[in-house]
């Protein structure tokens, strides 16, 4: 789950790390009042969508100004101004995708001067399965582009669980930022707080780009990004309340409720498989013969026919779905099961696109059956190939007519 950056600085907050005085703003006049509260003289009015690249994102309405998602503040009177409009408007940057997204809310926050912006970031390593930070003198910019330019600009290490951090980890961090000094000894303590707050909220990324060092010497933590590990949440009940449905994928809200595990994509082939392989097996061959698939879909081992039903209507739900391939190994869950679960399915929203079905394992035949007597227009499939070649001739052909 991801969260704003506000809600980031404010669990960051409460483990001590050096950030701006801030507050959110839903209205004009929150901002101008948050302005007001923060003191100045410059303050930075901040966009708070679930995505980065703000500062270099452009609105898609002129009224909302040319000048970026991120925008400094010289009174309490322009924090109201740029906040009336950047409020509802819309922010196209690199990492929303051209529909870009509306902007709900603002951090309005006590505006630094900097000297120096650095890149950090801490994750779960699977390689080594600790935390890892990540660290770069190129702060401020898209890391990816550093790392792919400039591979040795780029620091990192990782942190034994069983020792915790320790202070040789904070005196490679100074060096890996060319930190010396009381900056050194700054950013020790800053790792330090940081990989406590990752290892206490079960956090996936934290993400800090930039850190900076201020003119007075000071660092601070300017912008940050948080995710967490959602099969944590459970014993997180004050970050799980953080959760903003508005910036995520209504299917996937929907998918969640039922326990399914859902991706959406934006290919034009919707797939309803069981088992995560068979499903990435699945979105493979889809591509392989051609087209792509809209979404990722396991139902499960166990699914019931309600989730199959479930499971169905958010696929039908999506308008760039062309085409449906139902491909299910039957081992605990049952052919037949599966069966019923998509008539019923299609018994209630209707079925617009072709459906091709390859069905295998226990009760087959039953499941077959099932399909065949219903007098829907299935196409059956015997094998994953045979399937896969199907479902998309039959959307190429769809999309020809
Ligand atoms: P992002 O573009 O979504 O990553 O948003 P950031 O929070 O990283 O802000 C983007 C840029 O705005 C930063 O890299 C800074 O150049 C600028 N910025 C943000 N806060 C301040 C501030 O307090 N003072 C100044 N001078 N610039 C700031
Ligand atoms: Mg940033």
């Amino acid at each position: 789950m991801n969260i704003h950056e506000y809600q980031a600085k404010a669990v960051l907050r409460a483990f001590a790390v050096p950030l701006a005085n801030g507050y959110p703003a839903f209205t004009p006049e929150e901002a101008e009042d948050a302005a007001r509260k923060v003191g100045g003289p410059l303050w930075v009015i901040k966009s708070q969508i679930h995505a980065g690249g703000r500062g270099k994102g452009r609105f898609k309405e002129t009224s909302a100004g040319e000048k970026g998602g991120v925008r400094l503040a010289r009174s309490t009177d322009e924090a109201k101004t740029l906040a009336k409009e950047m409020l509802g408007a819309t922010l196209v940057t690199v990492q929303t995708g051209p529909h870009g997204k509306q902007v709900n809310r603002l951090y309005i926050e006590d505006g630094a001067n900097i000297d120096k912006e650095f890149y950090l970031s801490a994750l779960v390593d699977r390689e080594t399965s600790r935390v890892a930070f990540v660290l770069s003198t190129e702060g401020g910019v898209n890391i990816e582009d550093v790392a792919h330019k400039t591979p040795e600009k780029i620091h990192s290490f990782s942190v034994d669980p069983a020792t915790g951090i320790m202070p040789h980890h904070g005196r490679t961090a100074a060096r890996a930022l060319g930190l010396v000094g009381d900056q050194a000894k700054q950013i020790e303590s800053l790792v330090t707080k940081l990989y406590a707050a990752f290892v206490a909220k079960d956090m996936s990324m934290l993400e800090i780009n930039p850190l900076i060092a201020m003119t007075n010497g000071l660092l601070r933590v300017l912008d940050a990004k948080l995710s967490f590990d959602d099969n944590a949440l459970y014993r997180h009940p004050d970050i799980a309340a953080l959760r903003d449905e508005t910036e995520e994928d209504a299917k996937e809200i929907e998918a969640s409720k039922y326990d399914l595990n859902y991706i959406a994509l934006d290919g034009t082939i919707g797939c309803m498989v069981n088992g995560a392989g068979l499903a990435m097996a699945t979105m493979d061959i889809i591509k392989l013969y051609g087209e792509s698939p809209a979404n990722f879909l396991d139902v499960g081992g166990g699914a019931s026919k309600e989730k199959v039903t479930a499971a169905f209507k958010i696929i039908t739900a999506d308008p760039n779905v062309k085409g449906i391939l139902i491909n299910i190994f039957g081992g605990i869950m049952r052919c037949d099961v599966i069966a019923e679960g998509v008539i019923a399915a299609v018994k209630e929203v209707g079925l617009q696109v072709p459906l091709v079905v390859r069905l295998e394992g226990t009760n087959v035949d039953l499941g077959k059956a099932i399909i065949r007597d219903s007098g829907l227009n299935v196409i059956p499939a015997d094998d994953l190939d045979d399937a896969a070649q199907k479902i998309v001739t039959a959307v190429k052909k769809g999309r020809a007519a």
